[in-house]
């Protein structure tokens, strides 16, 4: 990989651990540097540590002072498409139908390559601004759209996971793939972009409903045939979708069992959604070492459900989670945005698990893994996005070796209220305690959003300045 050379002087935080396997003693999961130096050569971290201790070492290296700011690493968006940026914010329809009704009919311009490449630029604009700086992403059933999604990324020098999206049915007759053009064009994708520079290739069924068995054994030949690429799809988001999967696969006993079937649940393996997924295929996916993308955004604009947080971080059988905007189900880009709907999410669940609606159903050690501590939310956003996406030796946080891709957060930005807030958690505003810290991403995660990126670095260079 190539990238800047740099050396960032300011006040970092990042997540080293899980912190759900360090509940009740969360900040163990974590790292903070009040006065910290990242050095950063040819866009991998070099050295990090405390300004005294790291700066004598490279005496000859300028530094940049980013002062009054939270460092934290990118955000990385686990689940979002690409030609869906126009149509945030589509009124009046769940899944299904907001897909006939606005999502197809936009998907469709993308075969024209200059309103893909247009699009693209908007796309890792936004992603930008909100501080993002690795996404996993749908294209459509045009190779156009995945080659202006890999070619715009490469000229941003960013670390992206996308693939063609399959789809031979439950779509208009010219959206449609044949699974074995789907296969002939994936593989050319693949032996183009897979690799080349940070891109990376997801093979991308798009969900059951709209991929037959033939599609889904295309799939199968190509992880075979690549099995250094991921798979990227979308599982249980909605009832009605998945009573339609379940009479497309009737020899299927669950949505899981479908990519079971098909040789694709397993590492690389990343599922949208999961609002209903079941005890049991929460624990087949952990034993599988697949991911699920929690996309609360999404999952509350479209009224899919809530997600049960707490059930997937279960210690006996966790599942690696990534937070996912999808855009344009979700209606923000922002990875800020989509953490304070998750946390009220988990407060949702608990709900139910406090007892006080059903004393049968209360569920005390559930109900703390649904609480959406500052420590778990930026976890998931970084660090635990890169270890479900199987891209934490590169990514996630600011261990040496890995690449030096960052955000500077303003956490007095934002709302008119948003610094006086701040200023009643840590007097002055300055963290001087990771606790401290904690306490302000708190307040940036439950009131803010995009407004609080300042600054948006990738592979060493400054990739987003707020105006
Ligand atoms: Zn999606």
């Amino acid at each position: 990989m190539t990238g800047a050379t740099c050396a960032i002087r300011g006040t970092f935080f990042d997540l080293v651990d899980d912190p759900w396997t360090h509940a009740g003693r969360e900040q163990e999961a974590a790292r903070f540097i009040r006065d910290g130096l990242l050095v950063v050569k040819d866009g991998i971290i070099a050295d990090f540590g405390t300004f005294a201790e790291v700066a004598p070492r490279h005496p000859a290296l300028p530094v940049t002072h980013l002062p009054n700011r939270l460092i934290l690493p990118g955000f990385i968006d686990g689940h979002v498409h690409f030609p869906q940026v126009r149509v945030l914010g589509a009124y009046g329809n769940q899944l299904l139908d907001w897909l006939q009704t606005w999502i197809f009919p936009e998907e469709l311009k993308y075969r024209d390559r200059g309103y893909a490449r247009v699009a693209a630029g908007h796309f890792f604009d936004a992603l930008l601004a909100g501080g993002t700086t690795t996404c996993q992403a749908f294209t459509t059933s045009s190779p156009v759209s995945s080659e202006e999604f890999f070619e715009e990324a490469a000229r941003r020098n960013m670390r992206v996971i996308a693939g063609l999206t399959g789809i031979d049915r439950f779509a208009p007759a010219d959206f449609l793939n044949t699974p074995e053009d789907f296969y002939l064009e994936s593989k050319r994708l693949i032996e183009q972009y897979h690799r080349k520079g940070r891109n990376l290739y997801a093979i991308t069924p798009r969900f059951a409903v709209g991929c037959t068995d033939a599609l889904m054994d295309s799939c199968r030949r190509l992880k075979e045939e690549f099995p250094d690429c991921w798979i990227n799809t979308h599982i249980s988001e909605n009832p009605s979708e998945i009573r339609a999967a379940r009479e497309h696969f009737p020899d299927c006993a669950d949505y899981t069992r479908v990519h079971e079937k098909h040789g694709l649940l397993g590492p690389k393996f990343t599922a949208g959604h999961g609002v209903w997924l079941s005890d049991d295929e929460m624990r087949r996916f952990s034993k599988a070492g697949a991911a699920i993308s929690f996309c609360p955004l999404s999952n509350l604009f479209l009224g899919s459900g809530l997600f049960r947080l707490g059930r997937a971080r279960d210690p006996e059988h966790p599942v690696r989670l990534s937070v996912g905007s999808d855009v344009g189900g979700g209606n923000a880009f922002s990875l800020i945005r989509v953490l304070e709907e998750a946390y009220k999410v988990g407060m949702c669940n608990n709900t139910m698990l406090d007892g006080s609606v059903n004393p049968r159903e209360q569920d005390l050690a559930e109900a703390e893994r649904n609480k959406l501590s500052p420590y778990r939310a930026f976890y998931l956003a970084t660090l635990g996005g890169a270890n479900s996406l199987y891209l934490d030796d590169m990514l996630g946080n600011f261990d040496t070796g890995k690449e030096a891709d960052f955000v500077a957060l303003d956490c007095n930005a934002g709302q008119l209220a948003m610094a006086w807030r701040q200023s009643l958690a840590v007097p002055g505003g300055v963290p001087e305690t990771i606790e401290q810290a904690a306490q302000l991403l708190f307040g940036v995660m439950t009131l803010g959003d995009d407004r609080n990126v300042d600054e948006t670095w990738v592979a060493g260079a400054r990739a987003y300045k707020k105006s």
